[in-house]
């Protein structure tokens, strides 16, 4: 059965990053993917943000850290954290499955996506900055060693245009734009929330289509209290109210509580 081999993989190597991929198995879990659940941690995450992982993912996974030691690109992008992202690259070593789902810990899973393994490698969605580069907080790719030692390779050799992994993908899967159109997923399965803003009226004719919203950018969810005002320097969050009915649902899902293994996806309760 070639689905026991398939996975959703996520990636955490802080605290507050391991409370959304907390909610990304959470998600996953409640929408009943027939899919095995993996979280790559890194080793100096806290106890307690590791054994709440545990009770939702099939694997939570120890990995080192790796950093692009690239810090004038950093430093240009003006996010000096996202060398982290490197770490992602990790993923393709996952040889136990042949075919995985990549999400970044900021993703909310709106409705169950396994659909997303009929793709393949590397399928994502375009970015909302630069269209003709994918965005990688959501990827199809298939484990590989070989991929894993040539994207590495590749790293040491060319950097990343932007100093994170995503520069480094789209550098390397270079015919992403252009090639085949099946690896363009479409845009709801990775609706980053600064595109609710940058074009509002196709948000309010395709946004209740939106299967995984992603929360890119500097501020995530679990910086914004449950139900309380953001933090002043925050910017502001929604004047339309849009992006907050996401960060409500991120927090109800946050505090739900998962069955493992459910085989019926599962009510939200409200979280007051
Ligand atoms: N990440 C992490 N620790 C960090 C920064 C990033 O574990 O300190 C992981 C996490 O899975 C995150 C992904 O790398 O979702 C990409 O970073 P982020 O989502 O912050 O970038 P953005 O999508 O905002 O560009
Ligand atoms: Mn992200």
């Amino acid at each position: 059965m070639p689905e026991a081999y398939q996975a959703f993989v996520t990636l955490a190597t802080t605290d507050p990053y391991c409370m959304g991929s907390l909610v990304v198995g959470k998600c996953l879990r409640r929408h009943g993917t027939t899919r095995k659940l993996v979280a790559m941690v890194s080793p100096n995450i806290s106890t307690e943000a590791r054994l709440s992982l545990e009770d939702v993912f099939d694997e939570v996974i120890v990995v080192d850290m790796l950093d692009s030691r690239d810090r004038a690109h950093l430093f240009w992008l003006g996010r000096p954290d996202l060398g982290i992202t490197f770490t992602k690259l990790h993923c393709w070593t996952l040889t136990q499955y042949t075919k995985c789902v990549f999400l970044d810990a900021d993703t909310l899973v709106l409705c169950n996506v396994d659909e997303l393994f009929d793709r393949e490698e590397l399928s994502a969605a375009p970015d909302p900055g630069w269209p003709d580069c994918f965005n990688s907080g959501v990827f199809v790719f298939r484990p590989s060693l070989e991929t894993h030692s040539r994207l590495l390779e590749h790293a040491k050799m060319c950097g990343s245009f932007d100093g994170g992994d995503q520069g480094l993908l789209n550098t390397f899967f270079s015919d992403w734009a252009i090639k085949d159109i099946n690896k363009h997923l479409p845009f709801i399965y990775n609706l980053s929330a600064n595109a609710i803003y940058t074009y509002l009226p196709a948000f309010h004719k395709y946004g209740h289509q939106a299967k995984i919203v992603h929360f890119l950018g500097r501020y995530k969810p679990w910086h914004i209290p449950n139900k309380q005002q953001p933090p002043t320097d925050a910017p502001q969050w929604d004047t339309n109210r849009n992006l907050d009915k996401y960060v409500d649902q991120w927090w109800a899902e946050y505090y739900g509580h998962t069955k493992m293994h459910a085989d019926e996806p599962q009510e939200l309760q409200d979280v007051e």
